[in-house]
Parts: structure tokens; sequence; C-alpha cells
């Protein structure tokens, strides 16, 4: 896998894509020497559920661990520390990783009660905790969110879990940004390991879970990160810490170099659709709200997820009003006409966004100038 690689999957058993992601990704090649200590860096920041767009799928710590293991890996850890005002032990306990540290036998490490070490971040002077710099190879497994001070967070906001509390409350006076871009220049991030199943619309903590049910693999946090701009429909100069971090050495922000390898395309309808059959629980109510713009028919969830995104920047923007006709969006429109649509399926309609899926940040290009 390259630098520039960014692998994608669809899916809903997300242990076993996991697996063939970490497969196809050739994490192990990467990792080569099998006496090193691994360690796996979910984002915990609290006790709040992955099914809420909060933290990390369980599913994908067991794939990698299964994965990691099967390759004869016998040095692995599981290691974060939550956010300032949530212990990590109560994390790890609430979202299942105590049972998971038990049955397969890998530790879980604490960051909050690790001691920190002063690093010289190219020019920025940080606190880093100790265990986090002595990890051989550290996979980054961060979950694609919107965030209400950053707009966004990914992987490059993740290592913000492997520094002590009190650097945690100095990186808000300082503004966020700029530490974060620092940070990036001392912590490892040699494997980025994506959680992008249903993460919250604009707030870390959930409540507002949008479903794509994809995970990435990615090299590159500075790119993987640009690349969550163009999925959640955001310019990404509008997330400062990318372009610092670029201009740091850490990687590339610019997305048109990224090489994207789909695994398998986009097929599952199971969670957004509105009035499907299989739905189980209601939409969020924010989510609930945007979805009043369109008129979906057998709607992959990465697709919908991806209007979703696009419809609240337009949201954000002031944009959206009362007697819009509705965007349509699924396989349901396969060779049907109408007025408006985003993907592919709705390529005979009269305005048509190509693309299976199409990106938030094409979509609100294309919704702006044919729909609003
Ligand atoms: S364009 Fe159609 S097939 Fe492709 S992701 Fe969208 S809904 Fe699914």
């Amino acid at each position: 896998m390259n630098k520039n690689d960014i692998f994608i999957i669809h899916g809903t058993d997300y242990k076993d894509m996991t697996l063939r992601l970490l497969t196809e990704a050739g994490l192990a090649e990467q990792i080569k020497d099998r006496g090193r200590h691994i360690a796996l860096k979910p984002n915990l920041l609290g006790t709040m559920r992955a099914e809420d767009g909060a933290t990390t799928h369980p599913q994908l710590v067991c794939g990698a661990i299964e994965y990691l293991q099967s390759h004869g890996f016998t040095h692995i850890s599981i290691m974060e520390g939550s956010w300032v005002g949530e212990r990590t032990s109560r994390s790890f306990e609430a979202l299942g990783y105590t049972d998971i540290s038990k049955k397969y036998g890998i530790p879980l490490i604490d960051l909050q009660k690790d001691e920190g070490v002063s690093c010289d971040a190219k020019g920025m002077k940080l606190s880093v905790c100790r265990k986090a710099l002595e990890t051989d190879f550290l996979i980054n497994m961060p979950v694609v969110k919107g965030h209400c001070q950053t707009h966004i967070t990914c992987a490059l906001k993740n290592n913000k879990g492997l520094i002590p509390n009190s650097e945690k409350r100095r990186f808000h006076t300082m503004g966020l940004h700029k530490p974060i871009a620092h940070l990036s220049t001392v912590v490892r991030n040699d494997f980025i390991l994506v959680d992008n199943i249903c993460g919250d619309l604009d707030f870390e903590e959930g409540g507002n879970p949008v479903y794509m049910n994809r995970i990435w693999a990615a090299r590159d946090p500075v790119l993987c990160d640009a690349f969550v701009c163009d999925c959640l429909g955001l310019p990404v100069d509008e997330v400062p810490y990318i372009r610092m971090a670029e201009r740091l050495g850490t990687g590339c922000a610019d997305t048109s170099k990224a090489h994207l390898v789909f695994l398998n395309e986009s097929t599952d309808t199971e969670y957004m659709e509105i009035t499907g059959p299989r739905r189980s629980s209601p939409l969020p109510r924010r989510v609930q709200k945007l979805a009043g713009y369109t008129a979906p028919k057998d709607s992959c969830s990465a697709c919908y997820g991806s209007l979703i995104h696009a419809l609240h920047r337009l949201s954000e923007a002031g944009k959206l009003h009362q007697g819009l006709p509705p965007v349509c969006i699924g396989q349901g429109y396969k060779g049907q006409t109408g007025e408006i649509g985003v993907g592919s399926c709705t390529s005979c309609f009269k305005n048509s966004l190509r693309g299976c899926p199409p990106k938030a940040i094409d979509m609100v290009k294309f919704l702006e100038e044919n729909w609003l």
C-alpha cells in the first residue's frame, strides 16, 4: 500500500470487512518484524456508544487483532486516553474493551495514567504520553465525524488521546488547530484504520449518527483528513489544522493526488431509508429534518449519508428553505426520469450528478448550481 492510497470497503459485517481490508492493504508486510510492539488507538473519548456516532466500533478492533494474531504478531495493545472529564477505564469497560482484552489476551493501556514526556514538535513544545512514544507501530483508528469546533474530526485529531489530560486542556487554550498540527510531527501514525460507519453529523460526542457503512485504510493522516472533508462536503481550507500539518511535512492535503481503491461496491440500503421495512429505529431528529429534503428509493448508505452531509452544509449556510423539490437518490430511480437527483442511478433525470456514490463536496456544488 502506497502513502497516497486510500482503500475503502462497504458493508455491514464490520469485523469481516476489517479482516479483508487489512489483507488487501498488506498491513503485515508494512509492519514486517513480528517482535514489534503494535498499539491500536481507537477513539474512545467517553462512554458514548459507537452506534450513536461517537466512538470506534469494537468490531474493527476485534478484526484488527484477529488479523494481527493470525499473522504471528503477539506484542499488541490497545491504548487510549479519554477526554478530560471521563476516566479511560470507564470507557474501556462501558464500550466492551475490557471484554475484548480478556478474549484476545491483549493489554489495555490507560494513557491517563501514563507520564508525559516533553517533545520538540517542530518548534512547539508538547507533552506526549511516554507509552505512545515507545510504541513501534501505531494503528490510528479514528471515527469520521463532524465536530462543533474544528468542523471535522478524524486521524489528526484522534492523536489528542495520546497526550496527558493537562496537555489536552492546554490545546484548547491554544485554539486546537496549531497544536493538533504540531502533534502530528511527533506521534506515530503508521497506519490508519478509519471507522466511517456512522459518525455524528456535527458533534464528536454523538447523538445524530449518519450511516455510511464504510471502513477505510490509509497511511497519510493529512490526506486521510483532507478526504474526510470531501466526504463531509467541506472545503479543506475550513479545517486549518490540515494545511498546517501539511506545511509541517506530515503529509499531503491534495485529494486529487489520492489513489482511491474501492474493494467492493456500495450496495447496502439497510439503515438510511426512511420508509424501508428493515429500519428498526427512527432517524435521529436532526438527520430526519435534513432527510425531509430528499426522496430516497433503495439508496445505498454511503450515497445517502453523503447527501445528508451535503444538505447539512447547505443548511449551515442558511440556503435550505421550504418548497424545494425533493432530491431523488437511490437504485429505485434507475432508468426513470425526474427533475433532480444525485448518484448515477438518477442519470436519466433532467439534472443529475454522476458518481457511485458521489462525494458530498461535489453534491454541495451541484445542488447550489442546479437546485437552490
Ligand atoms: S449511485 Fe446508486 S448504486 Fe451508486 S451508491 Fe448511489 S444509490 Fe448506490
